[in-house]
């Protein structure tokens, strides 16, 4: 079993518990105004690696997760495009007693078999916005129905999870979007946490590089007080919020 592997890297606070080997997969099928790794999208780009290749490198690092209680974190571009691979790492992770992290949009959640999903420990779900228009606007075309579908399934199967949401001012962050969305998060009995994100723009030298334009490019980022307004509205909810 093989998968297009983008790269690697080691992570402490965002990508689950403790101190995370991050596996950035290659393909992406959304294009997030605000997205970071623009040179992700491409499965064509990816390494062609094994599972063998990819445990023995996480393996390197078993008394880190250990001593943290971290883990392995499956993100991309988007994992589900690789749900075989995705499975295949996740089954060899949970052998080795490793915990594991699925970091999505789900978007794709209907590609996930059940057996993947009982082998994920944790699911970091990005729901990009609630009102369906404003979530084309943000991926570039996507629907939201299937990631709140995939959220219902998450939650059926009782599997932990993260809510992301990644706040772009004049675009996501009204009321009329935000409250909604933090209604049916608070509807979720799996919902751990949630993470509201200010984006940013230490992706541009890539957009650059690829001669793509950046939307954001003059976007102001987000300040405090509009940070801490969204992240209000959740836990107003009842919600664990970060
Ligand atoms: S889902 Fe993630 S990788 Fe894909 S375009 Fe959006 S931010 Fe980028």
């Amino acid at each position: 079993m093989t998968g297009a592997v983008h790269s690697w890297d080691l992570s402490t606070g965002v990508d689950g518990p403790g101190t995370r080997f991050v596996l950035f997969l290659s393909g992406c099928q959304l294009r997030c105004v605000y997205c970071q790794n623009p040179d992700t999208w491409s499965e064509r780009d990816g390494a062609v690696e094994s599972v063998d290749d990819v445990m023995s490198r996480i393996l390197r690092y078993r008394a880190v997760f250990e001593r943290t209680g971290g883990g392995v974190t499956i993100s991309g571009g988007e994992p589900l495009l690789q749900p075989r691979f995705t499975a295949a790492v996740f089954r060899a992770c949970q052998e080795a007693g490793i915990h594991t992290a699925l970091d999505t949009s789900g978007s794709l959640g209907a590609r996930a078999t059940d057996d993947l999903l009982l082998d994920t420990d944790l699911v970091l779900l990005d729901i990009k916005s609630f009102l369906p228009s404003v979530y084309a606007e943000v991926t570039g075309g996507g629907s939201v129905t299937p990631t709140l579908a995939f959220a219902h399934r998450l939650a059926a199967l009782e599997r932990p999870t993260w809510i992301r949401f990644v706040l772009v001012p004049g675009m996501n962050e009204a009321p009329e979007n935000v409250g909604p969305l933090a209604d049916f998060v608070a509807g979720l009995e799996n919902i751990t946490r949630v993470d509201v994100l200010p984006f940013h723009t230490f992706g541009t030298a890539k957009y650059e590089a690829m001669g793509l334009p950046f939307a954001l490019a003059d976007r102001a980022a987000p300040t405090a007080e509009q940070a801490e307004a969204v992240r209000a509205v959740f836990r107003d909810r009842g919600l664990t919020v970060t």
